[in-house]
């Protein structure tokens, strides 16, 4: 078993080999991966060394602490946090050397090819269809939406119907889409904040090789469980330092701005403060318990609680603010590869937040799930689950 000792001195070996003040930023990352330091929780060969997920932390901070780049990982959230596990967990030898390398490095950008404007929280009724054609592939016709990232990507996850005549459940199956392939066109979509960092995806005629499906044929949402369980823990369990994520900025505005205080406001900051950290405490305890596999429907209530304090907090610095808080007027619709609330007007923490409790799943639903796979309460009725998807009222 690799400990902490033997990470350490293999990441004084790979600074030795790969100075980072004079080797190339991408050259370091490579090496990382080949080193088995990127992600070492991963098998041997594919950027790990089969060593407990906590350990990553000691790699990280040697590599901080040299000054070596990390692999942006904001930028690449998509890739790392969602097709990464369901690679590794479905994927043949041949994909997964294929893919999670320059996934990891952040060569290729990923996204998700999930929503249609029919099919959110009821994904499984998606309509997108897959055919079979001669010889050793597939023939994808749809229309995705609400796709983050889709005009920055390389590559998608995608899910797709081979089988309307068996339930919806039954007849998904899962593909990596060639986001290059000509059949597939990109349309941005706008949003509440004026920017465009997600888009509606046309899917014409698209040619995908059998060797690009990613687990049986009609096994998909099984498939898409990996994907959807990682997503939840991805955007609501991000490792974050003491006020690191929303709750920064407002505190910070107290502190260097006596003259905005008000008894009430005091209340209800230190009232979030404390939330903000028990969430912070809460997804670094999800994340030790990931040490023993794929994430369940837990990160389900990671996520749920990370949207209401998001919204919750971006709201009071607006009220902290006042007027000044209401100054968000910039509408350029601005194409960004990834959300980033550091360094924005309070404006626009405020307005993007309101997507938090929609993207990776409602609120409504997460609470849904929650309730009957943490809780085991009785579950919602499903008339639809035995009736071919053929046959359901669209
Ligand atoms: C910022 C952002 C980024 C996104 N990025 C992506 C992406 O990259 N890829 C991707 O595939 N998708 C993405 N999405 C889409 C997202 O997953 C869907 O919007 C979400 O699942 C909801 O689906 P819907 O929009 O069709 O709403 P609907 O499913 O139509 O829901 C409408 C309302 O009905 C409620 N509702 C629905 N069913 C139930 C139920 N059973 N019980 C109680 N209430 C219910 C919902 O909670 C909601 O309030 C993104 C969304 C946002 C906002």
């Amino acid at each position: 078993m690799t400990d902490a000792a033997e990470l350490r001195r293999r990441t004084q070996e790979l600074l030795a080999a790969h100075p980072p003040a004079t080797t190339a930023r991408l050259d370091l990352l490579r090496a990382r991966f080949d080193a088995g330091l990127a992600w070492v929780h991963y098998p041997e060969g594919l950027g790990g060394l089969g060593a407990p997920r906590s350990l990553q932390a000691v790699v990280d901070a040697g590599l901080e602490a040299a000054g070596a780049p990390d692999n942006d990982p904001r930028r690449i959230g998509i890739g790392l946090g969602m097709a990464a596990p369901t690679i590794l967990q479905y994927g043949t030898e041949e994909q997964r050397r294929r893919f999670l390398r320059p996934l990891w490095t952040g060569e290729e950008v990923w996204c998700q090819l999930f929503s249609e404007p029919g099919a959110g929280s009821d994904l499984a009724a998606l309509g997108t269809r897959a055919v079979r054609v001669d010889g050793d592939g597939w023939v994808v016709d749809g229309q995705k939406v609400w796709t983050s990232s889709a005009h920055a990507a390389r590559w998608a996850i995608l899910i797709a119907r081979t089988d309307p005549d068996v339930p919806k459940h039954r007849g998904i199956t899962y593909f990596v889409c060639d986001m290059t392939d000509p059949g597939v066109e990109v349309r941005p979509l706008r949003q509440i904040t004026g920017e465009a960092e997600f888009n509606e995806v046309f899917l014409t005629g698209v040619r995908i090789p059998d060797s690009h499906r990613l687990g049986e044929v009609g096994d998909g949402w099984r498939v898409a469980q990996t994907t959807l369980n990682n997503e939840r823990v991805a955007i609501g369990g991000m490792r974050l330092p003491r006020e690191g994520g929303m709750i920064g900025p407002v505190a910070r505005t107290w502190r260097e701005r006596p003259e905005l205080r008000t008894h009430d406001l005091h209340q209800r900051l230190l009232g979030l403060w404390v939330e903000a950290e028990v969430a912070r405490l809460a997804g670094e305890r999800l994340r030790q318990q990931l040490v023993a596999g794929q994430p369940g429907p837990e990160g389900a209530g990671m996520k749920l609680g990370f949207a209401r304090l998001n919204q919750q907090i971006s709201g009071l610095e607006v009220e902290l603010l006042g007027a000044e808080g209401l100054l968000y007027d910039d509408w350029t619709m601005r194409r960004p590869e990834l959300v980033d609330f550091t360094g924005r007007e309070a404006g626009y923490r405020y307005l993007r937040s309101k997507g938090n409790s929609i993207e990776g799943g409602t609120s409504e639903v997460l609470l849904n799930i929650v309730a009957e796979r943490v809780l085991g309460l009785p579950a919602e009725p499903r008339t639809d689950k035995d009736v071919a998807w053929k046959d359901l009222a669209r």
